[in-house]
């Protein structure tokens, strides 16, 4: 029987629902709009699709949104100088650069200046140790946005064995980090590009994440029969969207899937807004 489909676009609407009605309640009760303020370096045309989506979906939620748009031959200092504008301007809750940035430009350093209160992408250090610990302040959006697919979907983590494909610092270690946490209490292995027979340690998952970059990387037969699969990948081969598994072998082998497009993607906006208010309501103080 083939896969179930994991319908990321459904559960995210779900998602911007509830960041919409808390909104409302939120400005009602403050007079406060939660503000992400966006960077964008350079012309890459994946990147403005990228950020024109998030300043759309925040709009649509009712939170504002603000694009910083920098020349490609922006310097480092410039770009520092704009990241500690931002820190400083109290109206703005979240900062968010898009990345890649231009080759010439050292995107650690900038992402380590924002202040882990505005850092509603979750990548400074200060929020990776909170969430390795247990004590989250923001989740990074796309393996937060991973969760609550499963958890939507009521989709079983704890005993299980989850294998994550890709070990990046965005995607790939955040999502072992969740899956190990108590409550998710998944057993983890993460497999990345010197990972020795990955078909072998593929085949023993029930949950199997892919965030490798290479299209169809996952065949059909590196899928456990009745495993769940959760395809983060975004790959543009002649001007088509596809992701990081097979999708159509692995459908007939897995008892669930996420399509490409309209499955991890559109959970990776929600969970932004959601964290753009979560920053609101720090700022705030009116989070518990
Ligand atoms: P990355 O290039 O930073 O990391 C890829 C990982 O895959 C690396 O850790 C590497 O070790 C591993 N890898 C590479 N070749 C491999 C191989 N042959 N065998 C096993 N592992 C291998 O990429 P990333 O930023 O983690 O993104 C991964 C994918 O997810 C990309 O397609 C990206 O576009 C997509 N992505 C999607 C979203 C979303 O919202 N859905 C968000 C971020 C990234």
């Amino acid at each position: 029987m083939p896969a179930a489909l994991i319908d990321g676009k459904a559960i995210s609407a779900a998602v911007r629902q509830q960041v919409t009605a808390d909104t409302a309640e939120f400005v009602a009760a403050t007079g406060v709009t939660p503000h992400l303020a966006a960077v964008l370096v350079g012309d890459d045309p994946a990147s403005q699709v990228y950020v024109r989506n998030k300043e759309r979906a925040c709009e649509k939620c009712g939170l504002k949104s603000t694009l910083h748009r920098l020349p490609a031959d922006t310097t480092q200092d410039q770009l520092a100088q704009l990241v500690a504008d931002l820190n400083a301007d109290d109206s703005v809750h979240g900062i968010l650069v898009q990345l890649p940035l231009p080759a010439h430009l050292n995107a650690e350093p900038i992402l380590d200046a924002i202040l882990p209160a505005k850092d509603v992408d979750g990548f400074h250090p200060d929020n990776v140790g909170r969430m390795l610990q247990g004590r989250p302040r923001f989740l990074p959006c796309t393996p937060h946005g991973v969760m609550k697919m499963l958890e939507h979907e009521g989709i079983e983590t704890s005993g299980k064995h989850a294998v994550v494909i890709g070990r990046s610092d965005i995607v790939g270690k955040p999502m072992g980090a969740l899956l190990i946490q108590r409550g998710a209490d998944a057993t983890v292995t993460i497999c990345h590009s010197r990972t020795a027979d990955i078909g072998a340690i593929t085949r023993q998952a029930d949950i199997l994440v892919a965030a490798v970059g290479i299209p169809e990387f996952v065949k059909g037969d590196m899928v456990k029969p009745g495993a769940v699969v959760i395809d983060v990948g975004i790959n543009r081969v002649n001007d088509r969207l596809v992701g990081d598994v097979d999708f159509e072998a692995a459908s007939q082998t897995a008892s669930a899937i996420t399509p490409v497009p309209g499955g991890v993607g559109p959970m990776t906006i929600a969970m932004l807004l959601n964290n753009t208010l979560e920053a609101a309501r720090l700022a705030s103080g009116t989070t518990d």
